[in-house]
């Protein structure tokens, strides 16, 4: 038995996504359109979809909020986790990619959950705090610029109640975090994980799922 994670080969990871994935329909498309794109790589994966979906339902949530909308495969994952009345603010800066997603929200039936704010999401969730929503939301995932990771942070732990969850996507960075950094992005998250390992307001989950996810939940 070993005490670490394993690394998955292909053949391991195929076989885990064999044996748990369940994607509806209208994500598995949308994965598909988004396959070809680019930036393709800033989709998350399917089975940390479908993690994020699990701790929604874990946690009650009904009010989330998403920083890094990309093509809308996350936002369209958790939104299909919500109960009716959930909610899903949705911030990201271009209109292009994220209206790749629209159609495959409307298919699924929860369009009507996901709010879609085009602009810088630092503005976004400085509003949503003017407007008197602190602790008002029980999820937030953040997956956008490396360098404004913190600034978001401190936002979202304002805007999620004691209880919480703040997921934090690329923690791990291909192993660069690991390593003496060259670029501000990979010095960004360094200081980040070493403030959250640090940071007494939250308790704290570094998971290797995906290209590593930091759970942190407000104390
Ligand atoms: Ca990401």
């Amino acid at each position: 038995m070993s005490r670490r994670t394993l690394n998955l080969d292909d053949r391991l990871y195929q076989y885990l996504l064999d044996h748990s994935l369940r994607e509806h329909p209208e994500q598995a498309a949308l994965r598909e359109a988004t396959r070809k794109h680019p930036r393709a790589s800033m989709q998350i994966s399917p089975e940390q979809g479908q993690f994020m979906q699990l701790l929604v339902k874990l946690i009650g949530a009904r009010r989330c909020i998403e920083i890094g909308t990309f093509t809308g495969y996350s936002a369209l994952s958790v939104a299909l986790a919500l109960p009716d009345d959930g909610r899903i603010l949705a911030c990201d800066i271009s209109e292009e990619y994220t209206s790749i997603g629209k159609p495959y929200w409307q298919r699924a039936g929860v369009a009507d959950k996901i709010e879609l704010v085009i602009a810088p999401a630092a503005q976004t969730l400085y509003a949503r705090l003017a407007a008197g929503e602190a602790g008002r939301y029980d999820f937030a995932f953040i997956d956008a610029d490396k360098t404004g990771y913190d600034g978001y942070y401190e936002r979202c732990l304002k805007l999620v109640r004691t209880g919480g969850l703040i997921a934090f996507d690329n923690t791990l960075w291909s192993g660069d975090v690991a390593k003496p950094a060259h670029d501000d992005d990979t010095r960004a998250l360094q200081a980040l994980n070493d403030k959250l390992h640090r940071d007494e307001r939250i308790d704290l989950s570094m998971l290797p799922i995906g290209d590593g996810l930091s759970l942190v939940r407000k104390r």
